[in-house]
């Protein structure tokens, strides 16, 4: 294939963690005995630009269906994470009334719904209808598109060229990346800023979190890449913050090259010769993945089925696109894990995409009292410990398994 920045052929293999279901294409009972469309989820780098990205082309609209199932707004770790997010950039950038505030995959408000409490307009750009919906009823106007350049070029026509432009955990999902990025120097008024947050390739490999990959996302980046790519269009990066959020985050603010109000922050060098001195442009960085990602599955497989046949009860919690990877790349079906409890209504009473376990809400608990759960989401661990420390009064086990197997 081609790279999707840089145009080289590329055929260096991160990671193929072999042919699986779109994950957040949860099943209702009735879909359990159609075929299923499975997709070959192989993650490659190129060699000149470093871009590591998925090897299929999936169609957007194959993705984000209309039932696309991932409200924001579920967890209060997040919800708590963007509110002292809005408080941040209000001070920072002193943004006001005469402010326009965009997000892009905007969800289902979860952010701009603290923009829209200090009485600061904002606009959100989000084009599942579903997660929309439900952001319109907080009364925040939206836009149910995918954003690129033409749909930039009309809100730049409609005077809507905004102040603060954000994309959380959008950029990865992005296949057009380049068309998208000309579609912020568009939008973006030559003072205003954007900010960027997205897993870090580097906590990703390092803490071996491959099944964070998943046919939703086309890349993966590292602060070296999204510093070029952001040159390369005409931007600069000017401050970057590491965060905990999903394993492990960036978050990068980014100018217009010409502006001189916003300085360049040390993090930004200091960050930059950190990856550099890892070998982040060097290509062996990012050989012996594969072997990691095998380690992980053999031995918590070893687990499992021998507690399994020792007739523990096993379920898992929190029904995550990671835990989608993770599961189909192990093999395991409903036969090992009884069924997945969570808290989303909209996920209940339907079923894991190849693995047809079903998913449960918390009334589960009423009835059963499992040996075993397992922590899916990973990236809530301590939110989700703490949610189920009920279990411990019957000696449960809470397991997560990345960066290695850990029993709570
Ligand atoms: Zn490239």
């Amino acid at each position: 294939m081609r790279c999707r920045f840089c145009s080289k052929t590329i055929d260096t293999t991160l990671i193929d963690l072999g042919h699986t279901a779109v994950s957040n294409a949860f099943l209702n009972a009735n879909d359990l005995n159609k075929a299923e469309t499975t997709y070959p989820l192989k993650v490659l780098v190129c060699d000149n630009c470093f871009l590591v990205q998925v090897d299929e082309f999936q169609k957007n609209n194959e993705i984000f269906t209309e039932d696309y199932v991932y409200f924001s707004s579920v967890s209060e770790g997040w919800l708590k994470h963007s509110k002292a997010y809005v408080e941040k950039v209000t001070n920072r950038f002193a943004l006001n009334k005469n402010s326009l505030v965009t997000e892009i995959a905007s969800n289902d408000g979860y952010l701009l719904q603290y923009f829209k409490e200090k009485n600061i307009p904002c606009l959100g750009i989000e084009p599942t209808n579903s997660t929309a919906q439900l952001s319109i009823a907080k009364g925040i106007e939206n836009i149910i598109e995918f954003f690129g350049e033409d749909l930039a070029i009309r809100l730049k026509k409609e005077g809507k060229q905004s102040d603060l432009i954000i994309g959380n955990n959008v950029l990865a999902h992005v296949p057009e990346l380049n068309n998208f990025v000309r579609g912020l120097k568009i939008l973006l008024k030559p003072s205003g800023v954007m900010t960027f947050e997205f897993p870090h390739l580097i906590k990703l490999i390092e803490k071996k979190e491959f099944d964070t990959i998943y046919h939703e996302h086309f890349s993966y980046f590292s602060f070296y890449f999204i510093c070029n790519l952001f040159k390369f269009h005409g931007f600069e990066v000017f401050d970057v913050e590491q965060l905990e959020t999903h394993g492990g985050s960036l978050r990068v603010y980014v100018k217009h090259k010409e502006n001189e109000q916003q300085p360049i922050t040390e993090n930004v060098t200091i960050l930059l010769n950190s990856e550099l001195q890892k070998g982040i442009n060097k290509i062996n960085f990012y050989t012996g993945f594969q072997e990691k990602a095998i380690d992980i599955k053999n031995k918590f497989l070893l687990y499992i089925l021998s507690e399994k046949q020792k007739g523990k009860q096993i379920i898992a919690f929190g029904a995550a696109a990671k835990g989608n990877t993770f599961l189909n790349y192990c093999g395991l079906k409903n036969d090992t894990i009884k069924c997945v409890v969570d808290d989303t209504p909209y996920k209940q009473n339907k079923f894991l995409p190849q693995s047809h376990i079903p998913v449960v809400s918390r009334e589960y608990f009423n009835n059963h009292k499992p040996d075993i759960i397992i922590i899916l989401p990973w990236n809530f661990k301590n939110e989700i410990i703490n949610k189920l420390s009920f279990t411990k009064e019957w000696g449960c086990q809470l397991v997560t398994y990345i960066p290695e197997l850990e029993i709570n």
